[in-house]
């Protein structure tokens, strides 16, 4: 947890977060093969024989030292809230193998969310630091009103699933093209008017209750979904008691499936198809993303090709500032996984 965004122009900001070595690892041995030796470098240790060590370039990487409250402060997130109030949409999301610590990240260690922990909680990852900053903003802006909407939902093979209405597993929710909003949205999503700190942080409780009381084996079913809560922000800018203007931002937090999924061999059936529709809808977010930092034309960013893309093309599409932040495991037995993220994250960022 070392420096600041290199720029506050640039429209996405790639960030890794390498988690510290578990109870097991460190019991079996296991070495640590990453190194930070600061400015935003990861090397990586190969040691196979003829192989040197690569070098990883991003905008901040925080070692496995690095507490919630580092990556509030210096992941950029700040800044994307800050943009959402003024009317922007911005998506943070999570990348990397299951194990590597997306959840924790976005919400914290197992179990705390759904234990109803006081928002103040140290141990909060991300989405519930960022609901207290959305706050602060927002009392930080008395000549303005504002009225926050909250959904979440699960895409899972396609399938997109209202998190705080889960009867709709049976029945999945459509995604539609709106010709007025000129976006993409959930048809029937339902969405809870937030007017306090707790409302937003109840969404969050209710809708990761649903997802674990939903599936029998928490970690397979995590692993082969995405999930996107969505904080829609509008601001009414008030003279003589009536509206003179309205903005309307939003904030995405993804929690993507495991990069692991791509790999389709040894996948068969069922899990071929949900191994290839979460291999598209990875490669798609990577590709759109890719085509972003680039900085070229934006006419042929083919986001109609997943549901996570469409559902999230409006801050993809340059209205906005993306945040990925790309978990790895720091062990040996991990490597190939990791240097598939390394170069994923790295593909996205061309610093
Ligand atoms: P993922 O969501 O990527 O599958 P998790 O977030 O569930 O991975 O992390 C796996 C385990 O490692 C969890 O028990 C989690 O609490 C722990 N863990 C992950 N990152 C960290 C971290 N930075 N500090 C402490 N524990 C972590
Ligand atoms: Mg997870």
């Amino acid at each position: 947890s070392n420096t600041t965004l290199n720029s506050d122009e640039d429209n996405i900001n790639v960030v890794i977060r390498i988690r510290p070595m578990n109870d097991k690892e460190k019991s079996c041995g296991e070495k640590q093969i990453l190194e930070f030796p600061g400015k935003g470098q990861v090397i990586c240790h190969t040691d196979a024989p003829g192989q040197k060590s690569k070098v990883f370039s991003y905008n901040v990487v925080f070692e496995p030292a690095a507490t919630q409250e580092d990556v509030l402060e210096y992941c950029g997130i700040k800044r994307l809230l800050e943009m959402a109030v003024e009317g922007f949409s911005c998506t943070a999301f999570c990348y990397g193998q299951t194990g590597s610590g997306k959840t924790h990240t976005l919400t914290g260690p197992p179990g705390l969310v759904e234990s109803g922990a006081s928002p103040y909680s140290p141990e909060h990852g991300l989405v519930v630091r960022s609901f207290v900053y959305l706050f602060r903003l927002i009392q930080e802006r008395p000549e303005s009103h504002f009225i926050l909407k909250a959904s979440f939902l699960e895409i899972y093979n396609e399938k997109v699933i209202d998190l705080l209405n889960p009867g709709t597993a049976r029945k999945p929710l459509q995604v539609r093209w709106s010709k007025d909003s000129r976006s993409f949205y959930v048809e029937n999503l339902f969405t809870v008017d937030c007017e306090e700190l707790d409302d937003l942080f109840a969404v969050l409780e209710e809708g990761m209750r649903n997802r674990s009381v939903g599936s029998h084996a928490m970690n397979a079913h995590s692993s082969r979904s995405h999930t996107v809560l969505s904080v829609r922000v509008r601001r009414e800018l008030r003279a003589d008691a009536s509206v003179t203007c309205a903005t309307h931002g939003k904030i995405n937090f993804v929690d993507l499936a495991g990069s692991e999924m791509t790999k389709r061999t040894q996948s068969t059936g069922k899990t071929l198809e949900e191994a290839n529709n979460i291999n598209r809808s990875l490669m798609v977010l990577g590709y759109c993303i890719a085509q972003l930092s680039d900085g070229k034309k934006r006419g042929h960013i083919p986001y109609r090709d997943s549901k996570l893309t469409k559902l999230l093309a409006d801050s993809l599409a340059g209205n906005g500032v993306t945040l990925m932040i790309a978990c790895i495991a720091p062990t040996k037995s991990n490597i190939s996984e990791t240097i598939n993220t390394l170069r994923y994250a790295a593909r996205a960022k061309k610093i």
